[in-house]
C-alpha cells in the first residue's frame, strides 16, 4: 500500500508540474506572442541593422496617400512611388532607407500592419498584404513642395474639424532614389534629414501676437476701450521697443492689424510676466505634442527675464520658440471655438477586407471662452480682408497673422503666417515657416495661397 501512495503522490506532482508548465506557456502565449512575431528577428520586420528599433518597420505591405497613391511599398527594401516629388514629400513621414530620418510613424503601426491573431496566428487574413493610407494628399503635397522653392522651412495644413493632417511638407528634402553624394556637407542640405514641422522650433516674430492678444481677451474686461500709442518706438525705463512703422492711436484691432510692437509691449505690461506665462501654458503653446507614436519638440517661453524682454517675448522675439505643430494645433483651436482636435497622420491600415486600424482626432481640453475664439477669429478675419487681401485666397475666408521673426546672426529673419479658414466647406488651417526669408506678408502669403487653392481643389473633387 505504501509504495502505490508514493507512486500516486508522484504522478500527483509530475501532473501538476505539466499542468503549471502549461498554463505558464499558455498565458505567455497570449500575452508576448504578438511581440515575439514583431521581434528584432521576425522574418516580418524590416532587420536593417542600420535601423533604430523604433524605425523597424513591416518589410511588407503598401502606404499610400489619402487618394491611394502609393507612397512606398515596404517589400524588398522599399520601392519608392515612381514620382520624385511624391518621394521627396513623403520621406519626412515614411523614412528612408539607411535610417537618418527620425521617422516613427510606420513602426508605431508594425501590429496593425501585420494584423497579427493571436488565436489564429499570423496569416488569418490568408496572403493579402497590409494597406496603411495617410491622411497626406501628394497632390497638395506637390504643390506645396513647389511654391516652398528653394526656400527651407515647413508648411503644413490639417482638417481642424476631422484633425486629418492634409499637407505637412519640409524643406529641403532630397529623392530617396538618387541621394545627392554631398547631402550631409552641403549647407543648402545638411538639414535634410529633419522633419521640421515635427522635430524643429522657430522664433516665431508676430504670429506670438495671437497669444498675447488671446491673453488678454481672457484676462481684461476693458480691453475694447483701451488706447495704444506708436510713435514708432516705445520706452521700457533704460531700454526701447522698436516698432515697424509710426502707428498712432490705436484701439487693440488696429493694433494687432498693424502689428504695432509698441502696442503689443504696453498690453504686456498691463498683463504682466506671470499671467502672460498662465495663458502660454493654457494654450499649450510650448508643450510637446504626440500622435501616431510621434512626439514634437518643445518650444520655449522665458518668465525669468526683464520687463523689456517679457515685452519682447510678447511680440514673439527674446527667447521664444514655437514648435509648427503645437502651434497649429493652438490655431486650429481657435478655429473650432476654443477646443480643438490633435492632428493625425495614420488614416487607416487594412489587411484584405479587415480594417485593423482607423485614425481619429483626439479632442483637446478647451483653452480659450467661444467669445475669445471668436473675437480671435473677426481680428484675424479683418488681417486678411484689409491687409494681406482676400485676392489672395479666391473663394476662401481666411482669418491670418503674419510674422517676422529676428534670429539674428547673418540670417533674414523666418517668415511666417499661420490661419484658417473659416469656412464649414473647407475647414482647414494652416502655418507656414520660412527660414532665411525675410516678412513673413511678402514671403509666406504666396505659399499659403497656392498650397490652399491645391486644398480647396481637392476637397472640391
Ligand atoms: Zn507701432
Amino acid at each position: 500500500m505504501n509504495r502505490i501512495a508514493a507512486r500516486a503522490w508522484v504522478v500527483a506532482i509530475l501532473s501538476g508540474i505539466l499542468l503549471g508548465g502549461f498554463i505558464f506557456f499558455v498565458v505567455e502565449f497570449m500575452q508576448k506572442s504578438s511581440q515575439w512575431v514583431l521581434s528584432e528577428n521576425s522574418p516580418f520586420v524590416d532587420n536593417n541593422q542600420q535601423l533604430s528599433e523604433e524605425q523597424r518597420t513591416l518589410d511588407y505591405g503598401t502606404v499610400v496617400d489619402r487618394d491611394s497613391r502609393i507612397l512606398v511599398k515596404l517589400d524588398e527594401g522599399r520601392v519608392y512611388s515612381q514620382d520624385a516629388d511624391i518621394r521627396k514629400t513623403s520621406i519626412h513621414w515614411i523614412g528612408g532607407r539607411d535610417g537618418n530620418i527620425s521617422a516613427p510613424l510606420l513602426a508605431a503601426f508594425k501590429k496593425e500592419m501585420l494584423a497579427y491573431n493571436t488565436l489564429t496566428g499570423t496569416y488569418s487574413y490568408g496572403d493579402s498584404s497590409p494597406v496603411t493610407r495617410l491622411t497626406l494628399s501628394s497632390k497638395v503635397q506637390k504643390v506645396a513642395l513647389e511654391a516652398m522653392g528653394n526656400y527651407k522651412g515647413t508648411v503644413a495644413v490639417y482638417n481642424y474639424q476631422t484633425g486629418e493632417l492634409l499637407c505637412s511638407v519640409t524643406t529641403p528634402t532630397f529623392d530617396p532614389d538618387n541621394v545627392p553624394a554631398d547631402l550631409e556637407t552641403n549647407p543648402s542640405t545638411d538639414d535634410a534629414y529633419y522633419n521640421k514641422f515635427i522635430q524643429y522650433h522657430y522664433t516665431p516674430g508676430s504670429i506670438f501676437k495671437i497669444v498675447t492678444l488671446a491673453a488678454a481677451m481672457e484676462e481684461l474686461d476693458d480691453l475694447d476701450s483701451m488706447e495704444f500709442s506708436c510713435a514708432g518706438s516705445y520706452t521700457m525705463g533704460v531700454d526701447k521697443i522698436t516698432c515697424t512703422g509710426t502707428h498712432g492711436k490705436q484701439n487693440i484691432q488696429e493694433a494687432f492689424r498693424n502689428s504695432c510692437n509698441c502696442a503689443f509691449a504696453q498690453l504686456s505690461e498691463v498683463l504682466g510676466t506671470h499671467t502672460l506665462a498662465k495663458y502660454v501654458e493654457q494654450f499649450g503653446i510650448t508643450k510637446a505634442i504626440t500622435f501616431d507614436g510621434i512626439t514634437t519638440a518643445e518650444g520655449r517661453f522665458d518668465t525669468d527675464a526683464s520687463a523689456v524682454n517679457v515685452a519682447w517675448s510678447a511680440i514673439g522675439q527674446f527667447n521664444d520658440e514655437i514648435n509648427p505643430c503645437a502651434f497649429l494645433t493652438f490655431v486650429g483651436a481657435i478655429a473650432r471655438g476654443g477646443q480643438g482636435l490633435s492632428p493625425y497622420v495614420m488614416d487607416r491600415i487594412s489587411v484584405g477586407d479587415n480594417v485593423t486600424y482607423r485614425g481619429s482626432a483626439e479632442l483637446n481640453t478647451r483653452i480659450m471662452t467661444p467669445r475669445t475664439a471668436q473675437r480671435l477669429q473677426e481680428f484675424m478675419r479683418s488681417n486678411v480682408a484689409d491687409k494681406y487681401g482676400d485676392w489672395n485666397f479666391p473663394g476662401l475666408k481666411v482669418c491670418a497673422k503674419t510674422g517676422t521673426g529676428e534670429v539674428g546672426g547673418n540670417k533674414k529673419p523666418n517668415a511666417m503666417l499661420t490661419g484658417f479658414v473659416a469656412d464649414a466647406q473647407y475647414p482647414l488651417a494652416f502655418i507656414v515657416c520660412v527660414e532665411d526669408a525675410g516678412f513673413g506678408q511678402s514671403v509666406c502669403v504666396p505659399i499659403a495661397s497656392k498650397v490652399l487653392a491645391s486644398c480647396k481643389e481637392v476637397m472640391d473633387s
